[in-house]
């Protein structure tokens, strides 16, 4: 007997094949003499239909026990299927169920719950077809970035989830202590004694692994992380989250171009692969979550992204034909709505903004010669906004050195960084692409709290 996963099965197998098929029950429809029950083991969106003939053993008790959610093991034949939607059915001749789910009380019934409903029930709603599918599509994505990474010999690097280096994005850090909060020690001048901490300084949960990245890349050429990053960012929005994923290349002798051309093939071989190897998820997700969902990942398949500055972004901006919220002008951010504006309506492809003004970007972007704009680029793709910020990194010790000062930094806390530049320096160039806003693009999932197995918010830790 063979034991298989239903997606082969569907796939692949013929009648006449002897399997073995374990695990949930999505239906059961009771006839006269016989019954039909559909079992999902999470391979596929896709259920295998299941008969089961009075003459199987214990056919009343095993019937009454095989509801909605009960985990149940087939031994059976297949056989061609007599009625419509499916081509093969398996004829069962051995069953036995694992664990029955009371459907009184199992809070899966066959309907549509929301998808507010189902965040309630965290432990539960991977068995629904929705998360089955975003699940999938999340481990294709994760696949796909490892392969595009490792067929072009980039080392992945695991950086540091705890930190002490605070530079990036104060204020939205994760404080990590194993101090007594009931009993802090304190110094002379009442300050917080991190001296009798863990580490004997302040650490924090890591906002991002590229500082160490770089590390790596100045010994290693091309490098790139994929993991878990924090924010403690109090913004109860569709598209943040207090943890979530980050991927970040990071490449030696490499600069702003390169870098975009990088960027610009990871995602089109991200998406290729997606469609390649779930083609019915994305399939599902065209028709019942978004249905621009496989028009637009064709689009950034078949088309090249448009590039220009900031300055020009801008300029049209000024001269866009729509009312933004906020202003529009030169040394401000953009905010989504200009982001969305520029690819959803104007080039109605993603877009890439290159050399934005130093002020605005983080203090490792390399200074142009103009010494107003730094060699910044993020990516903004349609319905979503920015899906991924790079930059080439400065490697001048001397100007690295002025812009950690005119940030308000300490050079002295970031010597080992700055050592970089004096030790072998070389021009890089990297980028950032949060992993959970990709899989929002791709499923054309509204929440970001529905891409992630188990979604970390402020005041929600569950599960
Ligand atoms: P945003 O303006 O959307 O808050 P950001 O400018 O803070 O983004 P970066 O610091 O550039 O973002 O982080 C790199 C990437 O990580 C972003 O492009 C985005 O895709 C993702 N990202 C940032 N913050 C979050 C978050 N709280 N939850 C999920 N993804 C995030
Ligand atoms: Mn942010």
């Amino acid at each position: 007997m063979l034991n298989r996963r239903i997606a082969e099965i569907l796939r692949s197998s013929q009648p006449d094949e002897s399997l073995l098929v374990q695990g949930w029950v999505r239906t059961k429809r009771e006839l006269k003499g016989f019954a039909f029950i559909e079992i999902n083991d999470g391979s596929s969106l896709a259920n295998l239909q299941v008969v089961i003939n009075e003459d199987v053993p214990d056919y009343e008790t095993t019937i009454k026990n095989l509801n909605t959610g009960a985990a149940v093991e087939v031994a059976g034949v297949l056989v061609a299927s007599q009625g419509k939607g499916q081509r093969i059915e398996l004829k069962a001749e051995k069953l036995k169920v694992y664990g029955e789910a009371d459907p009184e009380t199992y809070p899966l019934q066959k309907k549509r719950h929301s998808f507010e409903f189902l965040r309630t029930i965290g432990h539960l709603r991977s068995r629904t077809n929705s998360f089955g599918a975003v699940f999938r599509v999340r481990n294709a994505c994760s696949a796909a970035i490892h392969q595009f990474f490792q067929e072009r010999g980039f080392l992945w690097v695991h950086t540091p989830i705890i930190t002490a280096s605070d530079c990036e994005g104060a204020g939205e850090l994760f404080s990590v202590t194993s101090l007594d909060l009931k009993n802090i020690p304190r110094t002379d001048n009442q300050a917080i004694d991190y001296s009798q901490d863990f580490f004997g300084k302040p650490t924090y949960l890591t906002v991002s692994g590229q500082l160490e990245a770089e590390v790596m890349a100045m010994a290693f050429g091309n490098v790139y992380t994929f993991g878990p990053t924090f924010r403690a960012e109090n913004s109860n929005t569709s598209r943040h989250l207090a943890e979530f994923w980050m991927v970040e290349p990071e490449m030696a002798f490499c600069n702003l171009e390169e870098d975009m051309d990088l960027a610009e093939a990871f995602l089109k071989y991200i998406f290729e692969y997606v469609l390649v190897k779930c083609p019915e998820d994305m399939e599902f997700f065209n028709q019942r979550i978004d249905n621009s969902v496989l028009a637009t990942a064709e689009n950034i398949i078949n088309n090249q992204f448009e590039r220009l500055t900031y300055t020009d972004a801008i300029k049209l901006l000024e001269k866009a034909d729509v009312k933004f919220d906020y202003p529009v002008s030169w040394g401000l951010d953009l905010q989504s709505e200009h982001e969305r504006y520029l690819a959803e309506q104007l080039f109605k492809k993603p877009v890439i903004v290159t050399d934005y003004p130093a002020q605005i970007k983080a203090f490792y972007m390399r200074l142009s010669d103009d010494e107003k704009t730094v060699r910044a680029m993020d990516i903004l793709a349609p319905k979503i906004g920015e899906i991924i910020g790079g930059s080439q990194r400065e490697e001048r010790l001397d100007v690295l050195e002025r812009r950690v000062i005119s940030q308000g930094m300490k050079p002295e806390d970031l010597w080992w960084y700055l050592d970089l530049r004096r030790y072998g320096t070389v021009p890089h160039a990297g980028f950032g692409l949060g992993f959970e806003r990709l899989v929002q693009f791709m499923t054309g999932m509204g929440n970001i709290r529905d891409v992630i197995p188990f979604p970390r918010t402020p005041q929600n830790a569950e599960f």
